[in-house]
């Protein structure tokens, strides 16, 4: 059989939405200047064709930077001595909201790391007044794994959305990110749970962990073919300087961008941001992202004093910001490239 070249691979993506292991990795290890410029074409045209020049702004509030696990890259994680912690209260967190409502935003997403002091009833009850204040509102819960009661409780108070990425679909290299009593077998199971108590859901990984080859995104991206996540959060790695992997490369924003292209295809409606993580590797990082198929922008509404404490990685962007300021930046960035910020919750649209 005479191997298809990868702009044809693109374009059986883009027909069947699904390739094998093989040509994955085929593109992901041969791409070209050309092909990546193919695919970003097709999965801008279908984002425009599906959205418009319209971005959804989605507010996040990095309620907590205490954290029970940790995954070796990761700043937050709980092994991080060094690392001044810090919890919002209920009324800092609907300040947030309130800054956030008032510059358009109809989603807040609750991001923090796995702080045991965030119950199921602290954070039932603060869904429920984000809830009774903005009623018109997404709540977008980000706060890892839990169990399916737990998951079930939140949902029923009111959480629309969850994001959890998957980070590693392949189990060895899962294994390499992660300490042993954080399993992909747990990760998968909380994912499945999500999609099924009916969470709009959301996966993904970083571009360039640590021994990530193209086999493990071959398998990330045949394990969101499966999943269908109705939102996928991509962005390349980068190190931080108290974790293990201080000394590690940076992910490629061009990989990046090629596979959120790929992403845009195979997945025309879903939900993809251009990440924070893209625009701290490259300035117009987020600009290129939007231009390469993505279709939302997550600014920080963070206090301004603790922003610096929720370094995921090094040089995090918007830290040295405020809420106000960032927002302002990105609007600009986005009608920059003749995109404008749409004021909505931005749910997913079934056929
Ligand atoms: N504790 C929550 C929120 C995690 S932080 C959870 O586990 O879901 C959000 C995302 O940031 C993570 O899923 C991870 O993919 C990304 N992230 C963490 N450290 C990073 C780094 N060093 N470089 C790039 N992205 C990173």
């Amino acid at each position: 059989m005479i191997a298809m070249t990868n702009i044809q691979l693109i374009d059986k993506l883009n027909a069947e939405k699904r390739l094998t292991e093989a040509e994955w990795v085929q593109i992901i290890s041969t791409y070209t200047p050309d092909d990546r410029e193919y695919a970003r074409a097709l999965a801008q045209g279908i984002a425009i064709s599906g959205f418009g020049k319209n971005i959804f702004f989605r507010g996040i509030v990095e309620f907590s930077n205490y954290c029970k696990n940790n995954c070796y890259y990761c700043g937050i994680r709980g092994g991080n001595a060094k690392l001044s912690r810090y919890r919002l209260t209920d009324e800092d967190i609907l300040r947030c909201c309130e800054k956030g409502y008032e510059s358009g935003f109809r989603t807040f997403v609750l991001q923090g790391g796995e702080d045991p002091a965030f119950t199921d009833e602290r954070f039932v009850g603060m869904i429920h007044k984000i809830k009774a204040a903005y009623p018109d509102c997404a709540v977008t819960l980000s706060i890892g794994e839990r169990s399916r009661e737990s998951y079930a409780l939140l949902r029923g108070a009111g959480a629309d959305r969850f994001l959890l990425r998957h980070e590693a679909a392949d189990c060895e290299h899962y294994a390499k990110l992660h300490p042993p009593y954080q399993t992909l077998e747990n990760r998968m199971r909380c994912l499945r749970d999500l999609k099924d108590l009916g969470y709009q859901t959301g996966a993904g990984m970083m571009v360039g962990s640590p021994y990530q080859k193209p086999e493990h995104l071959a398998r990330d991206m045949i394990f969101m073919a499966d999943l269908d996540p109705e939102m996928v959060g991509v962005g390349p790695f980068i190190p931080h300087s108290d974790t293990p992997f201080r000394d590690e490369k940076a992910g490629s924003v061009e990989l990046t961008l090629l596979l959120i292209s790929l992403i845009r295809i195979m997945l025309p409606r879903v939900l993809l941001p251009s990440t924070t993580a893209l625009g701290t590797a490259q300035a117009d990082g987020r600009k290129l992202g939007v231009l390469a198929g993505c279709n939302v922008v997550m600014p920080n509404l963070s206090p301004a004093d603790v922003r610096k404490k929720y370094m995921l990685y090094n040089n995090k962007s918007g830290t040295e910001l405020t809420a106000r300021q960032g927002i302002e930046l990105l609007r600009g960035q986005m009608e920059e490239i003749g995109y404008s910020v749409i004021v909505g919750r931005g749910d997913y649209q079934k056929v």
